[in-house]
C-alpha cells in the first residue's frame, strides 16, 4: 500500500496496537528537541525528553524500514505486475495461438468438408446426369410409344369410321334392294349353283387326277407289298393245356413292331446271345393297332381294283398268329353293331368299301359277284356249291390253265351280291365248311386256304352308242305311230330283259354260266345297257387266309390232321418256291406244284397287284415260325412281278 510521505506509522511497543492499527502523526525532528533542551538544563526531565527523542528516531527507522519494505513491496507489486502483464500477454499470445490453431483447424476441416462435398457432389451430379440421360431416354421412349398409341388410335377411329360407313351403306343398300331382293338372291343362287357346278367338276377333275396318281404310287411301291401284324399277347400264348413238351411256354415279347416299316426279333435266347434280327416291310402293325388301322392301309387297294386292276390280299402266317382275325374278323356278340363293325376283318370291310365306292360312281354300271374256294388237302373245293336240294356241299373242283396263260376253275359257282351283307351273310354260310382242327397252338385252327373273290363287272356308258341309240328309238317311236302297230313280243320281251338281271342276283346257281360276265344277255329286244355300253371290263379281288404254318411237333396233330398239317406246310412250301422262282426271275416257275399256287397263279405271278399280310405271334413260344414267316415276307418283296395291267384300256385312253 503506497502512503503518503511525511507520516509514520505507530510502533508496536508504545500502545499494544498493530503495525496497522498505527495512526499516522506528524514526526517531529530530534534536532528541534535539541534546540529545546539546549534553551533547559540536563534534568530527570531532560532524560526522558532523551529517551522520547530515541524512541521517536527508532520509530524513523522503523518507519524507514516499514517505508523500506514498503517500497520493495510496491517494487514486488511492481514485478508482479509487470510479470503479470507478461504473463497476460502470453497469454493473450497463447489464446491468439489457440485461435489460429482452431481456426486453421476449422479450416483444414472446412476443406476437408468442401473436398468430401465435392466429391459427392461430383459422384451425385453424375449420378443426376446418368438419371437424366435416362429420363431423356424415357421420355424418347414415351414420345415414341405414345405416337404409336395415338397412330393406333387414329387408325382404329378411321377403321371404326369405315366399318359404320359400310355397316350404314349395307344397311341403306339392303333397304333400297328390299324389294329386289326376291330377284337378287335367285340370281344369287343361281351363280351359286353355278360356282358349284364348277366346283363339282374340278373335284371330278381333281379326284381323277388323284386317283391316277395313287396308282402310281402304289405301283411305285412295288408290284408285292407285304405288311406285318404283330398280335398282342393272348391267354393261349403260355401253353397252358398242352400235353406235349414243345418247348419253353413262355409269353415273353420277342417279335417287337419299332416303328411303322420294322419288326425285330430278340433271338438272344436261341443260343445267340445279344442278336436281333430287323426286318422291313411297307407298313408294320403293332399290337395296339386296330382293325380299323390295318384296312386303312389296305383301303387303296379297292379303288385301284375299280380303276381296273386286279389284286389279291393275302394273309399269311403262324397257325394263331391272327389270319382268320386280319382277314375275316373276330366274332362278335352283335356283328351288326357298332363293336361287331369294329372286330370286321379285311374281308367285310373291303366288301363295305367296294361297295361304297360303286355307290359313287353311278353313271358307270357295276356288278359284284363272288365265289368263295377252299384248298383243302391239295383239293379245290367250291363252298357255294350245292346239291339237287339246293344244300351247300362244298364240291371238287379243278384248276386249268387257260390259252392266254391264266388260271381258271370250270364250273365253279358265284353269287352275285348287292351289298356287303350279301357277301358277309354268304361267306358266313360257307365258313361253317371250312375244315377246322382244333391244334394245340389254337383251339379254332383252320385246316385249308380259304379264298373270297369277288368279280366285278364294270360297263361305261358309251356317249356316241347311247346317242345313235336314241335316235333309233325316236324313229321307232315315229314308224309305230304311224303304223299304230305295237308288237306283242316286244311288250313281253322288255320286262323279260328286266327281270332276267333280277333272277340272275336272287339265284345261287351252281353253274359259272349263270354268272352275268359268263353268260350274255339274250333277248329279242336289245337291252340298251348292251348296246349302249362299252365292253364291260372284269376285275378280280382275291382275300386269301391261309392256313397256318407250323411244326407238327408244336401244334401236337396225329393221325387225319397230320395228313392235313402236311397238305398244308406242302402248299406253303410250294409258294414259298414260286416266289423263289419269281425272285430269282427263273425260266420255270412252278405254280403247278400246288392247288394252291395254281389256283393263285395269276395274283402271284400275273399282272395283279398283290398284297402279303404277315401275321406274327410276338412271344418267345413262337420264335421260329414268326421268323419263318418274316423270311418269307422278306423273299415276297424280292419279287420283280409284271407291272400291273389295267383291263380297261379304253378307259385309261380316255
Ligand atoms: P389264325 O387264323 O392265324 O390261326 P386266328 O385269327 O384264328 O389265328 O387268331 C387266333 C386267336 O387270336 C383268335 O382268338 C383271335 O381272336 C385272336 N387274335 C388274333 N389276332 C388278334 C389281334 N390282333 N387282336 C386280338 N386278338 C387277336
Ligand atoms: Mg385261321
Amino acid at each position: 500500500m503506497i502512503k503518503p510521505k511525511g507520516y509514520i506509522l505507530p510502533t508496536k511497543c508504545s500502545h499494544s496496537n498493530t503495525v496497522a492499527d498505527i495512526s499516522l502523526q506528524p514526526v517531529k525532528s530530534p534536532w528541534h528537541h535539541s534546540e529545546r533542551t539546549s534553551q533547559d538544563k540536563w534534568t530527570p526531565s531532560k532524560c526522558t525528553r532523551m529517551e522520547s527523542c530515541l524512541e521517536s528516531v527508532i520509530f524513523a527507522h522503523q518507519v524507514h524500514l516499514l517505508e523500506h519494505k514498503l517500497r520493495s513491496k510496491e517494487e514486488r507489486i511492481l514485478e508482479l505486475e509487470t510479470e503479470n502483464a507478461i504473463l497476460h500477454l502470453r497469454l493473450a499470445d497463447c489464446l491468439g495461438k489457440l485461435r489460429r490453431d482452431h481456426a486453421e483447424e476449422a479450416e483444414a476441416e472446412a476443406q476437408k468438408r468442401w473436398q468430401h462435398q465435392r466429391v459427392v457432389q461430383q459422384s451425385t451430379q453424375s449420378a443426376l446426369a446418368k438419371l437424366l440421360s435416362e429420363v431423356q431416354i424415357l421420355k424418347q421412349d414415351l414420345r415414341e410409344v405414345f405416337a404409336v398409341y395415338v397412330n393406333f388410335a387414329t387408325e382404329l377411329e378411321n377403321q371404326s369410321r369405315l366399318l359404320l360407313e359400310q355397316v350404314g351403306q349395307a344397311s341403306f343398300a339392303l333397304q333400297g334392294h328390299h324389294g329386289n331382293d326376291v330377284h337378287s338372291l335367285q340370281a344369287q343362287m343361281e351363280a351359286l349353283e353355278r360356282s358349284l357346278q364348277e366346283e363339282k367338276e374340278r373335284s371330278r377333275t381333281e379326284r381323277e387326277r388323284r386317283k391316277i396318281l395313287h396308282n402310281t404310287l402304289v405301283e411305285l411301291r412295288g408290284n408285292i407289298r407285304v405288311h406285318c401284324r404283330v398280335r398282342p399277347v393272348l391267354p393261349f400264348d403260355d401253353g397252358q393245356g398242352s400235353t406235349l413238351a414243345i418247348g419253353p411256354a413262355t409269353t415273353e415279347e420277342v417279335v417287337q413292331a419299332v416303328n411303322d416299316d420294322t419288326v425285330v426279333v430278340n433271338c438272344t435266347r436261341m443260343g445267340n446271345p445279344g442278336l436281333n434280327k430287323m426286318f422291313e416291310f411297307e407298313r408294320v402293325h403293332g399290337p395296339e393297332d386296330s382293325q380299323d388301322v390295318v384296312f386303312e392301309e389296305v383301303k387303296p387297294l379297292l379303288t385301284s381294283l375299280l380303276d381296273g386292276y386286279n389284286v389279291c390280299i393275302m394273309a399269311y402266317g403262324q397257325t394263331g398268329s391272327g389270319k382268320t382275325h386280319t382277314m375275316i374278323g373276330s366274332q362278335a356278340e352283335d356283328p351288326s353293331g357298332p363293336q361287331g363293325e369294329a372286330r370286321q376283318g379285311v374281308i367285310p370291310k373291303a366288301a363295305t368299301e367296294l361297295f361304297r365306292l360303286i355307290s359313287e360312281k353311278p353313271a358307270e354300271s357295276h356288278t359284284v359277284e363272288v365265289s368263295v374256294v377252299e384248298v383243302y388237302n391239295n383239293e379245290v373245293l367250291d363252298l357255294l356249291a350245292k346239291d339237287e336240294d339246293g344244300v351247300a356241299m362244298g364240291a371238287k373242283r379243278d384248276v386249268i390253265t387257260t390259252s392266254t396263260g391264266t388260271s381258271e376253275v370250270p364250273l365253279l359257282s358265284y353269287v352275285l351280291v348287292r351289298s356287303s351283307a350279301d357277301v358277309m351273310q354268304l361267306i358266313s354260310s360257307v365258313l361253317r365248311l371250312r375244315a377246322r382242327c382244333p391244334t394245340l397252338v389254337h383251339r379254332d385252327s383252320s385246316r385249308s386256304h380259304l379264298i373270297v373273290t369277288l368279280t366285278v363287272s364294270s360297263k361305261s356308258p358309251n356317249a356316241l352308242a347311247l346317242a345313235r341309240r336314241l335316235q333309233n328309238v325316236k324313229k321307232d317311236m315315229q314308224r309305230k305311230a304311224q303304223k299304230e302297230w305295237w308288237s306283242p313280243r316286244c311288250r313281253r320281251a322288255n320286262p323279260m330283259a328286266r327281270q332276267s338281271g333280277d333272277e340272275r342276283s336272287a339265284s345261287s346257281s351252281s353253274s359259272p354260266y349263270h354268272s352275268p360276265s359268263h353268260s350274255p344277255i339274250h333277248s329279242s329286244c336289245p337291252s340298251p345297257r348292251a348296246s349302249t355300253a362299252q365292253a364291260p371290263f372284269r376285275t378280280k379281288l382275291q382275300l386269301v387266309d391261309l392256313a397256318g404254318s407250323e411244326c407238327v411237333g408244336m401244334s401236337g396233330v396225329t393221325g387225319a390232321a397230320l395228313w392235313e398239317t402236311s397238305c398244308i406246310n406242302r402248299s406253303l412250301s410250294a409258294l414259298s418256291d414260286v416266289l423263289g422262282a419269281l425272285a430269282e426271275q427263273r425260266p420255270h416257275v412252278p405254280y403247278r406244284n400246288s392247288k394252291l399256287t395254281h389256283l393263285l397263279q395269276d395274283a402271284i405271278g400275273g399282272d395283279a397287284k398283290l398284297l402279303v399280310m404277315l401275321c406274327v405271334s410276338p412271344t418267345q413260344r413262337y420264335m421260329t415260325e414268326s421268323l419263318q414267316s418274316l423270311g418269307f415276307g422278306t423273299r415276297a418283296r424280292q419279287v420283280q412281278k409284271d407291272t400291273p395291267r389295267r383291263k380297261n384300256i379304253a378307259l385309261k385312253l380316255k
